[in-house]
């Protein structure tokens, strides 16, 4: 089973964007006028939201593996520790992913949960499971998210492989390449349209051109439309 995190990724990402465009209007404000109170507050909404968000996607995609694993009834669930993938640079783009990447908080969740469920949960490194052929053990890179082995041509999905190979690890025991994958979003994205959430306050600053009205007043500010920005 694969449970996707790029949802959180997206959340994660839209974030830093937002908070950067925040900045940008903020810094031609005057400090401690008005709008500049506002967009402050904004970003204060804004940052929660997300939270939140980031918080019930965790929720449900460890539920999804631990009721996966009890529907099963396995018994002890390895986790790997990514600790050595995050630590190297990786260009600007990947770098501010791996930042943003909280697998602590993966841990904590799944090991809370399994315990809950009475299912023994422990980590330890999971380097090189990636980069090494379950079939043949060959090493190398991978490329995109499926595995292709230079040497033998196997092929199957990266982090089934990574799976594959950590179970080795962990329970010293081979285990044959699964047949089915069962692939699980931990939720469903939405992009929010009620007034005073996220998307529809930053589009509504946009649209108010920013240059002039930290001079003179800014007459929307207190239509009902916008009454709830702060
Ligand atoms: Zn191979």
């Amino acid at each position: 089973m694969v449970v996707s995190g790029r949802g959180i990724r997206s959340i994660k990402r839209l974030h830093s964007k937002q908070l950067g465009e925040i900045q940008k209007l903020r810094s031609r404000c005057k400090k401690g006028s008005r709008r500049w109170r506002k967009l402050g507050n904004t970003r204060a909404r804004l940052t929660l939201h997300h939270e939140r968000r980031v918080r019930d996607l965790r929720h449900k995609g460890t539920r999804q593996v631990v009721d996966f694993c009890k529907d099963r009834g396995i018994e002890a669930i390895f986790i790997g520790n990514p600790d050595g993938v995050r630590r190297k640079d990786s260009g600007r783009h990947h770098n501010q992913r791996m930042s943003q990447w909280e697998y602590g908080k993966d841990i904590d969740y799944l090991q809370q949960k399994s315990e809950q469920d009475r299912i023994v949960c422990f980590t330890g490194d999971e380097r090189g499971t990636s980069s090494r052929c379950p079939v043949c053990g060959h090493r190398h890179k991978l490329k995109g998210r499926n595995w292709r082995c230079k040497a033998c041509g196997f092929e199957g999905h990266r982090d089934i492989v990574g799976a594959v190979n950590m179970h080795q690890i962990a329970y010293n025991q081979v285990v044959p390449f699964p047949k089915r994958i069962t692939y699980l979003r931990p939720g469903v994205l939405r992009r929010s349209s009620s007034p005073g959430t996220g998307q529809r306050c930053l589009a509504e600053l946009r649209t108010q051109a920013p240059q002039q009205e930290c001079l003179k007043r800014v007459p929307p500010w207190d239509s009902p439309q916008t009454a709830n920005l702060g």
